[in-house]
């Protein structure tokens, strides 16, 4: 344990928040910082590392990365390579008709079409002219736009047009939605399917930022990289709730008061013992399997859009680019409430009014602390990708500094 009198600064988590505040904090404010990491590695959700076959895997969930935002991109260049991939994921679903489908062109019943659904996914679907017409229809009813979202889509009252959003919606997002997060697209944040939309176009990338890849080496050697600053002292394994106590606006650490600035990147609602009640979260279970064959499947990420129990199985190859004959390694991501069992982990917030307005209690009793920031996915309780938190990292250091 470090004498926290040695520190200037102290940051709780290691992940994109924590690390690269860190960076600028030790780099260009030349502060001491001390890390706590309550995990035994750095990363956060995005760690990997290999597992028993050997295949680079992604522990918590496949992450693809990918941003317009030159600064973010740069700045994280600094401490990776980048190997070039854009992300392409096709949906698996039954044939609405398997009878229909002559013999030789038979796939167990199940048929593909490119997610985000596009023009080409519509050929899929309706068939290639049937297919070519309804989308110069939809190309003439959207002139002006490249993408429409699957709930504005809904709303055109052109019955033609209603028929194909009721077609992607039952074969792309109700199901989905319902097994992601126990609700319906309508019930939950819109910006949440925004974040798939109905593509006027062939583009079948699943992003189309700028800037798109993965790290080359991996994710955990950027971290480590980014961290590896004689500014920077890291202990990993160390829960900062064992040793911070926030009260009556004075932080104090290890018993004593701590006054430099503390980001704060863990849950709001943990920090402050849950006194207003716990955030209501998402989390997932994820199903590893090994298996002995070159691929399992033609892309980075299948959805299951309509049945399985699971939403989507990842194939981490595709992804890292690793060369490995005879042995892969797939995920497949099962979504449930949190329980609030020990050793759940939190993965996506829940957004709406309601969590919003406990979440703004956290904030505001957090405002009380002068030199407290809540920084991150979970301390901002928001849906926020890996280059919006770097982004965020940078913006309240730039404040800081
Ligand atoms: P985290 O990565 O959650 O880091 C927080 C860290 O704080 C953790 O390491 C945690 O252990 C630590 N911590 C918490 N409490 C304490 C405590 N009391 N003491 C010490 N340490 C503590 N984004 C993309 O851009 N592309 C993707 O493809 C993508 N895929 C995703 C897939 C899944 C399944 C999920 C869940 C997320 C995905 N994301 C993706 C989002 C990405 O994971 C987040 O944007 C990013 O991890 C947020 O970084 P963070 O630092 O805010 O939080
Ligand atoms: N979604 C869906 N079907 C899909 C893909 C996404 O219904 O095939 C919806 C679903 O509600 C999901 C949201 O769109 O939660 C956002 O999907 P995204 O792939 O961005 O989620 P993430 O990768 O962040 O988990």
């Amino acid at each position: 344990m470090s004498a926290l009198t040695n520190f200037d600064a102290l940051i709780v988590g290691a992940g994109y928040a924590g690390a690269v505040a860190a960076r600028r904090l030790a780099e260009d404010g030349g502060k001491k910082v001390l890390v706590l990491e309550r995990r035994d590695h750095v990363g956060g959700n995005a760690y990997d590392c290999l597992d028993g076959a050997g295949v680079l895997i992604h522990q918590y969930g496949p992450h693809i990365f990918h941003t317009n935002d030159r600064r973010v991109f740069d700045y994280l260049s600094r401490f990776t390579k980048w190997r070039r991939y854009q992300h392409r994921v096709i949906a698996n679903l039954p044939r609405d008709n398997p009878e229909v489908v002559p013999a030789h062109k038979k796939t167990d019943g199940r048929f593909f079409f490119p997610v985000p659904f596009n023009l080409d996914s519509l050929k899929n679907a309706f068939g290639s002219s049937e297919g070519e017409r309804l989308g110069r229809k939809l190309l003439d009813a959207y002139p002006a736009q490249s993408q429409v979202t699957i709930l504005e889509l809904r709303q055109n009252p052109d019955p033609e047009i209603a028929a194909i959003a009721d077609y992607v919606y039952e074969h792309v997002f109700v199901h989905y939605t319902m097994k992601q997060w126990g609700q319906t697209p309508e019930e939950i944040d819109p910006s949440t399917t925004a974040r798939v939309p109905v593509r006027l176009s062939q583009d079948n990338r699943y992003f189309q930022d700028a800037y798109q890849g993965m790290p080359l080496e991996g994710y955990t050697p950027m971290f480590e990289k980014m961290l590896d600053h004689p500014g920077i002292t890291v202990e990993l394994g160390a829960d900062a709730l064992n040793r911070l106590e926030p009260a009556d606006g004075v932080i104090r650490l290890d018993g004593e008061t701590f006054s430099g600035p503390v980001i704060y990147t863990g849950q709001a609602d943990e920090l402050f013992g849950f006194r207003f009640g716990p955030l209501p979260y998402r989390t997932l279970d994820f199903g590893f399997k090994t298996l002995p064959q070159d691929y399992f499947q033609t892309h980075g990420t299948v959805n299951y859009t309509v049945d399985r129990d699971f939403t989507r199985i990842t194939e981490f190859k595709h992804l890292t680019g690793q060369k490995l004959p005879g042995i892969t390694t797939i995920m497949e991501e099962y979504s449930r409430a949190c329980t609030g069992a020990e050793g759940e982990t939190p993965y996506y917030a829940i957004i709406n009014p309601e969590n919003n307005a406990l979440y703004a209690k956290y904030a505001r009793l957090a405002a009380q602390y002068p030199n407290l920031h809540l920084l991150g996915r979970l301390a901002e309780y928001k849906y926020y990708n890996m280059d919006a938190i770097a982004a965020r990292a940078l913006a309240l250091t730039d404040e800081m500094l």
